[in-house]
């Protein structure tokens, strides 16, 4: 085989250059490849961080004679192997599948040995993408292809893998599907489910301070309710640490950043939270907030594994009593953002949603998050309350946006309104003789909500994005 080869070694940024260049032609791989390479190292036991600090990254490149194009990336937190416009499959370290690309479709797999397929609707954008979930044949024989892809390519280098590239790729010897599907019971016995994160924490190591909702009863939320609230104790939280770090092994590199769950972890006394901070601080390394350029740099290089920040959503109903110095507390310890479902501003239409909190408790709790140096995403949920409410909602809605001091560190979020099967809402909103609004005016009121902020030049503003509960997978 008259192949070409290229045997490229860089250091992490040149390597970032030459894959986008390699990349740019091809659309959607591009994207679903620059997704996973731009996931930061995370944390890992002292004796795996100095096995993986002394992996040399680098690329394989070939063009076989019969035109074809081979790419191998091999990184700290990924390997992505690609033919061609049309095929990559990327692995984290330890070797588990986690997305695909192929004939113009996204797969997503997750941790609980689900898979998630995406491509473009004939509407418009990320609202318009058709998804369904794989049944479990078709998940078995994706990943059974992925392995046997993974092997063929390998073995079609022209070239013996080095033995740092060979060391990296030990895991194509043995991961296969049988083996996620034995993942995947052991991934249910260490969380209870992972029901939801904002799209920005996909990434996240999900760490299980609380199961489930302590409130549990809003009309259109059906995300926790197959458990009872549960905090557990700093021993438990410990334990479950160590548990998640032995789960994930050279995996967890793959991981930017923490997300203390479930739904509202944040509303323990600020003794108990500061309590499992210390803890998470105790197990993994969180970069220092306020640092930039050259320090960040250094920071960085000193610490090759890290994570950027912990994350958590905050409800401003359990939360009336945390002060700016108690936010300020655990910002020192790393936290960066928290998620604020607000819902709506519009103080009628919460109460027929069922959600305990008052818009200016919102204007309260983010004044305090923002005081102590902590970010917010706030969410809006487009389509609530249907046509009845729609005037209110878009109105109130972009008045207590408008209220809350939001800059270029803060998200906003729109979710559609999702039914969940036997929902108290579709309930309530059958009784209350609600009209639903159709996909295209569910856009409609996002375009109207988003005509009426005043959130400052672009510069400062806080990003917009869509944020859709169906395409979560963890
Ligand atoms: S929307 Fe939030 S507060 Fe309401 S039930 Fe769901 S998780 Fe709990």
């Amino acid at each position: 085989m008259a192949n070409e080869l290229y045997y490229t070694r860089r250091k992490r940024e040149d390597l970032r250059e030459l894959f986008r260049g390699s990349c740019t032609a091809v659309g959607q791989r591009a994207v679903l490849a620059r997704k996973v390479f731009s996931a930061q190292a995370s944390n890992l036991r002292s004796n795996e961080r100095e096995k993986r600090e002394d992996l040399n990254l680098g690329i394989l490149r070939q063009a076989t004679t019969d035109g074809a194009q081979l790419i191998l990336n091999v990184r700290r937190e990924s390997t992505v192997i690609m033919e061609n416009d049309t095929r990559a499959y990327t692995f984290d370290a330890a070797g588990r599948l986690v997305g695909v690309f192929l004939d113009g479709k996204n797969y997503r797999r997750s941790l609980d040995n689900r898979i998630l397929v995406k491509q473009s609707g004939a509407r418009k954008g990320l609202a318009g993408r058709l998804r369904r979930m794989l049944t479990p044949a078709e998940v078995h024989e994706l990943e059974t292809r992925a392995y046997a892809f993974a092997r063929e390519i390998l073995a079609r280098f022209a070239t013996p893998l080095d033995a740092e590239f060979r060391d990296a790729l030990a895991w194509i010897d043995t991961y296969d599907a049988a083996r996620l599907e034995r993942e995947r019971v052991q991934f249910q016995t260490l969380y209870r489910p992972v029901s939801i994160l904002p799209p920005d924490q996909y990434l996240a190591l999900y760490l299980q301070a609380t199961e489930g909702c302590s409130y549990n009863e809003c009309s259109f939320c059906g995300l926790y309710r197959d458990r009872r609230f549960h905090a557990k104790s700093v021993a438990e939280f410990r334990q479950h640490i160590e548990n998640v770090r032995a789960f994930f092994g050279d995996g967890i590199s793959l991981r930017r950043t923490i997300f203390l769950g479930d739904a509202n972890a944040l509303m323990l006394p600020q003794a108990r939270l500061v309590e499992r901070f210390d803890a998470v601080n105790a197990a993994f390394e969180i970069m220092p907030r306020n640092l930039s350029g050259a320090a960040r740099r250094a920071w960085a290089d000193a610490h090759p594994i890290h994570f950027h920040g912990i994350y958590s959503f905050i409800d401003a109903f359990t939360t009336k009593r945390k002060s700016v110095q108690d936010f300020a507390a655990l910002a020192e310890r790393g936290l960066r953002r928290v998620y604020i479902g607000l819902e709506s501003g519009d103080p009628a239409l919460l109460e027929f949603l069922g959600k305990p909190n008052r818009p200016e408790d919102v204007i309260a709790l983010v004044k305090h998050l923002k005081a102590s140096g902590v970010a917010v995403g706030i969410i809006i949920l487009i389509g609530a309350g249907g046509m009845e409410y729609q005037a209110g909602h878009i109105r109130e809605t972009a008045n207590l946006v408008n209220a809350l001091g939001l800059d270029s560190n803060d998200l906003i979020y729109f979710s559609e309104l999702v039914d969940y099967p036997g929902s108290t809402y579709a309930e309530y909103a059958r009784q209350a003789g609600l009209h639903a609004l159709s996909a295209q005016e569910m856009q409609a009121q996002q375009a109207q909500m988003r005509a009426g902020f005043v959130l400052g030049d672009a510069k400062h503003a806080p990003k917009i994005s869509y944020y859709d509960l169906r395409e979560f997978v963890y």
